[in-house]
């Protein structure tokens, strides 16, 4: 089964609309599909009805920003009930938290010389919320950058000069929220937090403590030996395992959706009990 758990669209920092998103997942032969936008539910219901149509099985999903030990980490919630009250409050706290963001690094950004900043960054964003890929975009069209890597490197990761560092919930607080809406807590791409074999463990720990449910053993970038240190972890750690693309659009991914390695045989697969 072709399975693709992790992708963004416009109502984050992805390049294409649902529409679009739907369009490309049936030409890759998709049959599980979760739009997993930034701390955000807007495309999903689109996204739900677009893929009846192409006999594709959409599953709701947001991914989830966190602080866990002054590092920034994201939790995906798939399956999760879009009409969840307690899941539209705490999106709309984490939403909020995103616009002052934005403010902060687009004043930081106009002290380099970028005149009108936040403007330049609200014309990318297109109507949805401002995220850091929006400012490299600025960045690189005003030619203070080459290209998106040097605008993280220079200005925007963690501790560059206009990294701006945001109160997001806890992991606590990630996990009792998709719960609450009937979903299931996915840690995404472990790989991606630079933390030592010894962190990795400490993380993974309290995931499962605080009843995670699962890792993202495939990401679209992960390597044959990260891969098979998750399904190790998953297996030490009785964690059902995810799989995504985390595609942005065709200029921001390298791995196309639907187009990450395949899950090791061993894995237990997260979707089973969504799929008959
Ligand atoms: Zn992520
Ligand atoms: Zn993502």
């Amino acid at each position: 089964m072709l399975v693709d758990l992790h992708c963004h669209s416009v109502y984050s920092d992805g390049e294409l609309n649902v529409t679009q998103l739907i369009e490309k997942a049936e030409k890759n032969s998709l049959e599980l599909f979760a739009l997993t936008d930034h701390d955000c539910i807007d495309g999903v219901n689109k996204a739900i009805e677009l893929a009846k149509t192409k006999q594709i099985k959409c599953i709701p999903g947001v991914e989830i920003s966190i602080n866990w030990k002054k590092k920034d980490i994201h939790i995906i919630g798939l399956n999760i009930d879009v009409d969840s009250k307690i899941l539209a409050k705490k999106l709309a706290e984490q939403q909020r938290k995103r616009v002052t963001r934005a403010q902060k690094i687009a004043s930081l950004l106009e002290n380099y010389g970028v005149e009108q900043c936040l403007e330049k960054a609200q014309a990318h964003a297109q109507g949805s919320i401002i995220t850091r890929p929006h400012f490299a975009k600025v960045l690189v069209d005003e030619a203070k950058v080459k290209d998106f890597g040097q605008a993280f490197k220079k200005y925007l990761a963690r501790g560059k000069l206009a990294y701006v560092a945001t109160d997001w919930m806890s992991i606590e607080e990630a996990i009792e929220t998709i719960h609450q809406s009937g979903g299931s807590a996915v840690l995404a791409h472990p790989h991606r937090y630079d933390l030592s074999a010894t962190k990795m463990k400490e993380l993974i720990t309290t995931f499962k403590e605080l009843r995670g449910d699962g890792l993202e053993v495939v990401s679209g970038m992960t390597s044959k030996v990260q891969i098979s240190q998750l399904n190790e972890l998953c297996a030490r750690y009785d964690l059902l395992a995810s799989t995504g693309s985390d595609y942005h659009g065709p200029t921001l991914s390298k791995v196309d959706l639907g187009k990450q390695v395949l899950l090791p045989k061993s894995c237990k697969p997260i979707w089973e009990q969504w799929v008959n």
